[in-house]
C-alpha cells in the first residue's frame, strides 16, 4: 500500500453565497490556511498526509481538489474538513446542504499478472507500468460508510488469494489407522452402483439427489444412534433443532456472505401472495404445460438460501446475549434436515451431492474448553472408526475455509483454531474422501453474532459436521453391501436390513 495516491475533488454546497463580500472571503481563506490545512495533517508523520491542492469559490459552492497518501485518506479528509467547515461557516449562519463527488481517483503499485475486471464503486480501472489507477463512482454517504477503505482491503484480499493459487491447500497428517488387513479390503466395487442395482436408492428427479430405500435409510440411522450412543450421549450434548432456510442476515453475520454465491442453493419468496399477481402464470402453464420461468422469476425476491454449514442460523438463538460462565461448555446438535450445496462437475454418486444428510455437532465455550473437546471428539470419533464401522482413515489438518476466504492462514499456524478432516480411502478408485470434520473456529460465531460472556473473557466455539452420506459411501466401499462382511456391533445395531419393494 506505499505508494498509493488519493485525488478527490467535491464541491459543498452551501444554504447561501460565499463570495456575496470581502470579508467573508478572506476570512474563509483563514480558515483554509489557518484551520483546514493542520487539521488535514493531524496524526500522520511529518510531512505526511493530506493536502488542499487548490479551493475555489462561486456562489453557493465551494470546489475543493484535495490530494493524499495512505496516512489522511482523501475522503477522510474531506469527512473531517466537512464537519469544521461547517463550524466555521455557522458564524455567518450558513448551513452545508450537501457534498458532491465529481471525481476520485486512487492509484497504486499493482502486480501484472493479477487481472482484475470490475469492482463495486469504481466506473474505470486503469492497469498499466505496474500502476493501477480505479475511477470511483461515489457519493458522499459512500464515503462516510467507508466504501474506499473496504475496496483497498479488498484489493488486499485479492492479492493474498493470487499468492496462493497454485500453492496446493495447507494440508498435514496428524493421524493415521493401522490394522494387518490395511490394503486388503474387502470390497472393491463402486457402493453407489451397488446399491443401485440393489434397489436400495434411486436417483431422485433433483440434481445430486437420491432417494433412500428402506435398507440404507437403516444404515443411516444406526450411524445415528453410534454416534448418539458414542459421542454425544457420554459427552453431554441435547439434542436441537435448527432452521434449515438461511437468511441473508445470517450469512453476513458468519461471514458465508463474503463467498457462498457459486455453491449456494437460493431461496425466493414470491413478492406477493395475491392469487391475481400469479394469475398470469397459472394461465401460462395450464395452456402450454411448461413452468414460465421467466415469468416468474420477475415476481420472487431471493430471501436467503439453503442450509450450507448447517451450524450458522443456530447462532441467532444465543444473538445479542450474554451467557454466565457456569453453563459453559454449551454442547448441542442438530440433524434436524438437509443441506444443500450447488456442487457443479464434481458430482459423484452418494459422495458428492448436491442435496445430503448431516449431523452438526456444536460446542462453545473458553478457549481452552473448547480446544480440549475438540480432542475429546475426536478420540471417541476414532473408537467408532476402528471397533464398530472397521474402517481405515486418516486424520489431517486444513486451513479451514474462512480463513483461507478472508486472509487469515496465517492465524492458521497456531493450529488452535482450524479443521481437522477425517479422510479415508475408497478402494474401488483408490481416492481419499472427507468424510466429516472437526473445527474450532475460535471467536468467529460469538463475535459475528454478539454473544458474550458474563466474566468478559474470550467465548470460544467449534463444530463438527457428520456427513451420512459420506460414512456411508465410505463403510460401504471399505466393507461391502453383505452384512456378513461388517462388525457383529454393526449388525446389532442395523438389525436384519428390511426389504419392502420388489420390480417387475
Ligand atoms: P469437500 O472438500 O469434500 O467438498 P467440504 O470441505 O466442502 O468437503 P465441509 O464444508 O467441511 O466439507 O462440510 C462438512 C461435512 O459435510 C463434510 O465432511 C461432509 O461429511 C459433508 N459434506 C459436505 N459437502 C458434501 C456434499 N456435497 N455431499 C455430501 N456430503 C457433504
Ligand atoms: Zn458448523
Ligand atoms: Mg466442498
Amino acid at each position: 500500500m506505499d505508494d498509493i495516491q488519493f485525488q478527490l475533488k467535491a464541491v459543498v454546497k452551501c444554504s447561501s453565497s460565499l463570495d456575496d463580500n470581502d470579508i467573508k472571503l478572506s476570512e474563509l481563506n483563514d480558515f483554509m490556511r489557518e484551520s483546514a490545512e493542520p487539521l488535514l495533517k493531524r496524526g500522520a508523520p511529518p510531512g505526511c498526509g493530506a493536502e488542499i491542492e487548490g479551493w475555489g469559490v462561486s456562489g453557493e459552492q465551494l470546489k475543493l481538489d484535495l490530494r493524499s497518501d495512505r496516512f489522511v485518506r482523501a475522503h477522510d479528509a474531506l469527512i473531517r474538513l466537512k464537519k469544521e467547515l461547517g463550524r466555521f461557516l455557522a458564524k455567518y449562519r450558513i448551513g452545508i446542504r450537501g457534498i458532491e463527488i465529481e471525481s476520485y481517483e486512487i492509484t497504486m503499485n499493482w502486480e501484472e499478472g493479477i487481472k482484475l475486471r470490475r469492482l463495486p464503486f469504481v466506473k474505470e480501472l486503469k492497469h498499466s507500468d505496474g500502476r493501477l489507477t480505479l475511477y470511483l463512482d461515489v457519493d458522499y454517504a459512500a464515503l462516510e460508510k467507508r466504501i474506499p477503505d473496504r475496496l483497498l482491503r479488498l484489493l488486499e484480499e485479492k492479492k493474498t488469494a493470487a499468492s496462493w493459487k497454485g500453492k496446493s491447500e495447507h494440508w498435514e497428517l496428524l493421524f493415521e489407522s493401522r490394522s494387518e488387513r490395511k490394503k486388503s479390503f474387502r470390497f472393491d466395487k463402486d457402493p453407489t452402483e451397488e446399491m443401485v442395482k440393489r434397489g436400495w436408492i434411486r436417483h431422485a428427479a433433483g440434481r445430486g439427489q437420491w432417494i433412500y430405500g428402506p435398507q440404507i435409510t437403516r444404515i443411516f440411522r444406526a450411524f445415528e444412534r453410534i454416534l448418539i450412543e458414542e459421542v454425544l450421549k457420554p459427552l453431554g450434548y441435547e439434542e436441537m433443532v435448527f432452521p434449515k432456510l438461511v437468511p441473508w442476515e445470517v450469512w453476513k453475520r458468519s461471514g458465508h456472505a463474503r463467498g457462498i454465491y457459486p455453491e449456494a442453493y437460493y431461496v425466493c419468496a414470491p413478492k406477493t401472495r395475491d392469487p391475481e399477481y400469479w394469475e398470469e402464470v397459472m394461465d401460462y402453464y395450464k395452456v402450454t404445460n411448461e413452468v414460465p420461468l421467466e415469468m416468474i422469476k420477475e415476481r420472487i425476491e431471493p430471501v436467503g438460501g439453503m442450509c450450507y454449514a448447517q451450524c450458522p442460523p443456530f447462532w441467532i438463538f444465543l444473538m445479542g446475549k450474554t451467557l454466565p460462565d457456569s453453563i459453559l461448555p454449551i454442547r448441542v446438535f442438530d440433524r434436524s434436515g438437509t443441506s444443500h450445496r450447488y456442487e457443479s462437475g464434481g458430482l459423484h454418486g452418494i459422495e458428492r451431492l448436491d442435496e445430503f444428510h448431516r449431523v452438526e455437532i456444536v460446542w462453545i465455550g473458553t478457549k481452552e474448553q473448547v480446544i480440549e473437546h475438540a480432542n475429546e471428539l475426536r478420540e471417541r470419533y476414532r473408537r467408532i472408526f476402528a471397533e464398530i464401522l472397521d474402517i481405515e482413515w486418516r486424520e489431517a489438518w486444513v486451513t479451514p475455509w474462512f480463513m483461507a476466504q478472508e486472509g487469515k492462514a496465517g492465524l492458521a499456524e497456531l493450529k488452535e483454531v482450524g479443521t481437522v478432516d477425517f479422510e479415508a480411502i475408497l478402494p474401488y478408485s483408490g481416492k481419499w474422501l472427507e468424510f466429516q470434520n472437526v473445527s474450532v473456529n475460535g471467536d468467529k460465531y460469538p463475535k459475528g453474532f454478539s454473544v458474550k460472556l458474563q466474566s468478559g473473557k474470550e467465548l470460544w466455539s467449534g463444530c463438527s459436521g457428520v456427513g451420512l452420506e459420506r460414512w456411508a459411501a465410505v463403510m460401504l466401499a471399505q466393507n461391502g453391501l453383505e452384512p456378513e462382511q461388517w462388525t457383529e456391533g454393526f449388525r446389532r445395531i442395523t438389525g436384519e436390513l428390511p426389504e419392502v419393494f420388489r420390480f417387475l
